[in-house]
């Protein structure tokens, strides 16, 4: 990951079921997407601006067999492997999956446990960042939460109980944004984690669609807290780490949704024109448009770990939702982000991948 505030990469998947027999209308050379104008050879007009587009990475893993395919693990030493670097050094570091529902977001993310070649990002993160703690040395203090954002109501996914679900969201004028209530684990390991990741998921709203029976119609965030406790005069670094596996946006036009799945649609759609106002803002700091929760935001480590005594400033692009609130901490000052836009090859979701598209061209 070069040294920049934000890292964006898309990642083409393969065809699958439903798709069959369709053209791939997107294809990837080096770090560029084109559009295959032959894909739509029945003559469909096809003037939507801009056919090719230009990322951090461009990662094809359409096919195993092509020598430049992008497996569970290359994606993750492109987009992920040196957070564990920025944690170690007291930033803050988030991940998002960003695109239509069915295109690899929670694949992307999680993969499956087994066989190990197929585990995604978060996995192995965890996995590095208990071998980096259990090694190196000083005292580290690791907590997990899982949180889900649905219909702009925040769930606290590791709840016992109903009535301690829904914790309120509170904006502490130096620790920054905080959930009051909601539970945070104590976590030794990655099979601890992946525990509470099953727990979790058990507890999830699903709720189905015509595009895929597993469709999520909320957002889902995993925040670890990460306290490193030594060093000569015995200093506390912290840091937060956010991976977020957001709600598939959908056109309400493609999706034939109607009453509850409508709300939930445009609930969607609305936070995550929210959160790209407030990705842009990081990708642009020396445009002046960066936001700042809490500490100096001058980009050093120290002053994350250290000084946060600048209390809150221009916390309005935040409030505007849930999702954004719960994400300021890790999208102001000192952070590191990585963003993976997820694509369809197939021509029959040329509309929503052009989205996907522009949206993580917007953020870069
Ligand atoms: P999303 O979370 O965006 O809704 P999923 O991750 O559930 O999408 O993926 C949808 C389908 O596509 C699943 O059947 C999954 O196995 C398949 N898939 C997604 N990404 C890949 C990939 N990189 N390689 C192989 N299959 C994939
Ligand atoms: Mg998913």
């Amino acid at each position: 990951m070069p040294d920049e505030n934000i890292v964006v990469g898309v990642r083409l998947r393969p065809f699958v079921g439903h798709e069959a027999g369709q053209k791939q209308c997107f294809t990837v050379s080096g770090n560029v997407v084109s559009v295959v104008p032959e894909a739509f050879g029945d003559g469909k007009v096809f003037h939507q601006g801009r056919q090719d587009f230009t990322f951090d990475h461009a990662m094809d893993s359409t096919d195993p067999t092509l020598p430049h395919f992008v497996s569970q693990e290359k994606c993750y030493g492109l987009m992920a492997e040196s957070m564990i670097n920025h944690v170690m050094g007291g930033y803050s570091v988030s991940l998002f999956c960003y695109g239509q529902t069915g295109t690899g977001k929670t694949t992307t993310m999680f993969g499956k446990a087994e066989p190990v070649s197929e585990q995604g990002l978060l996995l192995r993160l965890l996995h590095d960042l208990f071998e980096v703690t259990s090694h190196d040395g000083s005292e580290f203090n690791l907590t997990l939460q899982i949180l889900e954002v649905h219909n702009e109501k925040v769930c606290d996914l590791l709840a016992h109980t109903k009535e301690d679900s829904y914790p309120d969201i509170h904006v502490h004028p130096k620790l920054g944004v905080y959930l009051k209530g909601a539970v945070e684990e104590t976590v030794n390991s990655k099979q601890e984690c992946m525990k509470l990741m099953d727990f979790a998921n058990s507890k999830k709203k699903m709720a189905l669609t015509a595009m895929n029976s597993q469709s999520s119609r909320s957002h889902t965030i995993f925040k670890l807290n990460v306290e490193k406790h030594g060093g000569k005069d015995n200093t506390i670094v912290t840091s937060e780490i956010f991976f977020v596996d957001l709600a598939g946006r959908e056109n309400e036009r493609t999706t034939k949704v109607t009453g509850e799945r409508m709300i939930e649609l445009s609930f969607i759609n609305t936070s995550l024109m929210h959160l790209s106002h407030c990705i842009q803002a990081l990708g642009a700091p020396k445009k002046g448009r960066r936001h700042t929760v809490c500490g100096g935001g001058d980009g050093s480590p120290h002053e994350h770990t250290n000084g946060n005594t600048n209390g809150l400033r221009d916390m309005i692009a935040f409030r505007n939702s849930k999702l954004t609130l719960l994400l300021a901490n890790a999208l102001s000052g000192n952070c590191k982000t990585s963003m993976v836009g997820t694509l369809s090859p197939a021509a029959a979701h040329y509309d929503e991948t052009m989205t996907t598209l522009n949206f993580a061209n917007i953020v870069k």
